[in-house]
């Protein structure tokens, strides 16, 4: 018990009972020959009566039950922590994360190679676990990461540069293998590379990053992450929410493989500090990409029936795969209505495409709200007001299940929050997009 990676846990659950497609499922790489000989305590015999006393039977089994946990003065507030283990072959050097957690992703974990270190950080809540390791020997760029997301564990698989033997994986670096709140683990970058940059509005860009090889991310849901340039000798970094290619993508196919791309909608302001910098990047230049951040739940999408969007600006940034993912995901959908403020119609962003979605799925309604229209615009006028959300906050349902997601300028978006508790909608339907 003590000397398996997984935990107790794992090995109760083929206590008394066949293991062998759990052993097949999560094990198949245990050689048994040099490992599994070891731990051979003795054959299992079906005895014939019930013991009388359990505890002696207990004893009898020296020591195969589950021991008392000793207690770790952490449990209370944080998951059990993780633990890892590697092998290999001649080629390959193969390192297992047991999260002991089942709601584990491929979102949840980020692998990054750069300069003979190797960083393998798994998102559990709000803590962080950290695989951080000088490598002993060269590996390849490439690597692959796959999870078994009903057992919680997370396989990564090196090429080795040489077909040698490895007596260590290397040495360890800060916070290895450990667990700590994701608070204090701080933000870690790895460089990318622009791809393309294509006009959206006159002055909204798509930019399409590309991780490099070495890289693992997937950006979730809701969560942006922090771009860096040095500009003039300083390093400057500025938050950004990554987006999907398209909001009809369900529709095309994606133009490049997924995973690999980051794609942003940015808006340049002249006089800005990062923008214009930003903006004068060339094709094959390299910004720096942080971690994800941001505190969305997918879980929050659980059985919902009204998804309501109030955007302005570029705070259209995250409702872009909200809506992808509503729209795909939510058996329990019934509508999801997007109120989208800008100054003129020449500032929304991606409008025909939203046009084109909300005539494609019916369950979708856009509507759009502008704060310095030309005398031609006759929709719908003026700043976010307690008309205008009360007109537009109807629930398709008496009681149905609601989830408000606000998100633009920092007064916009505290004076929505206001409207939205005199309208009495609760904290838990209110979700907004703030640092
Ligand atoms: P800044 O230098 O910050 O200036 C912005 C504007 O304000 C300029 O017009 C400038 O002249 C003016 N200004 C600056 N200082 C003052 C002042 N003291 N008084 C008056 N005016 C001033 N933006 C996006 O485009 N896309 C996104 O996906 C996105 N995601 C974000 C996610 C989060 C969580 C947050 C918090 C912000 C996000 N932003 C996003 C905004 C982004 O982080 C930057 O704030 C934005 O790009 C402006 O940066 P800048 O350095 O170019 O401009
Ligand atoms: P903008 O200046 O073009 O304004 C868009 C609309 O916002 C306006 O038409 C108006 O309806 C509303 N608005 C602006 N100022 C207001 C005010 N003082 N009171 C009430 N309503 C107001 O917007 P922009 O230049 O695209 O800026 C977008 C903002 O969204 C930025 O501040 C950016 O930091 C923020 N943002 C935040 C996130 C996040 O996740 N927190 C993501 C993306 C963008």
């Amino acid at each position: 018990m003590e000397y398996h990676p997984g935990g107790e846990d794992e090995l109760m659950r083929a206590a008394g009972s066949d293991g062998t497609d759990l052993f097949d499922q999560v094990h198949r790489w245990v050689n048994y020959e040099s490992m599994l000989k070891e731990c051979l305590v003795g054959r299992m015999a079906v005895k014939s009566a019930v013991p009388k006393d359990y505890h002696e039977e207990k004893k009898v089994l020296n020591g195969m039950l589950p021991k008392s946990q000793p207690t770790n003065p952490l449990a209370k507030e944080s998951p059990v922590s993780p633990s890892y283990d590697w092998f290999q072959t001649d080629s390959l050097v193969t390192i297992v994360i047991y999260t002991k957690q089942k709601d584990i992703n491929l979102d949840s974990v980020i692998v990054d190679y750069q300069d003979d270190s190797f960083r393998a950080e798994t998102i559990i809540k709000d803590y962080s676990y950290l695989i951080y390791i000088g490598l002993s020997h060269e590996i390849q760029e490439d690597f692959s990461v796959q999870v078994v997301e009903n057992v919680g564990k997370i396989e990564i698989v090196l090429k080795k540069t040489e077909n040698t033997s490895w007596t260590c994986l290397g040495h360890p670096l800060e916070n290895h293998n450990l667990l700590i709140p994701k608070k204090d683990t701080g933000l870690y970058y790895r460089k990318c590379q622009l791809i393309s940059k294509e006009d959206v509005t006159h002055d909204t860009k798509l930019f399409c990053l590309m991780l490099p090889p070495s890289t693992h991310l997937q950006v979730p849901i809701g969560q942006h992450v922090y771009l860096k340039l040095t500009i003039t000798g300083t390093e400057i970094v500025k938050p950004y929410t990554p987006v999907s290619n398209s909001l009809l993508s369900e529709f095309k196919e994606p133009v490049l493989p997924n995973n690999k791309y980051i794609y942003f909608l940015i808006k340049i302001y002249p006089a800005g500090l990062f923008t214009p910098e930003l903006d004068h990047l060339q094709i094959g230049d390299f910004v720096s990409v942080s971690s994800p951040e941001g505190n969305f739940k997918i879980s929050q999408f659980q059985e919902l029936e009204d998804l309501f969007l109030l955007a302005a600006g570029t705070g259209f940034t995250p409702m872009v795969k909200i809506l992808n993912y509503a729209l795909t995901n939510i058996p329990t959908l019934r509508k999801v209505k997007l109120m989208f403020f800008n100054k003129t119609e020449d500032d929304i962003i991606w409008r025909s495409q939203l046009e084109k979605l909300a005539f494609k799925d019916k369950r979708f309604d856009i509507e759009f709200v502008l704060s310095a229209p030309t005398s031609e615009w006759n929709g719908k006028q003026g700043h976010i007001s307690p008309a205008l959300l009360s007109e537009f906050l109807k629930r398709s349902l008496d009681k149905s299940k609601v989830l408000i997601c606000i998100c633009g300028p920092m007064p916009f978006t505290e004076q929505g929050i206001r409207l939205l508790h005199d309208l009495n909608f609760s904290k838990d339907e209110i979700h907004s997009f703030t640092t």
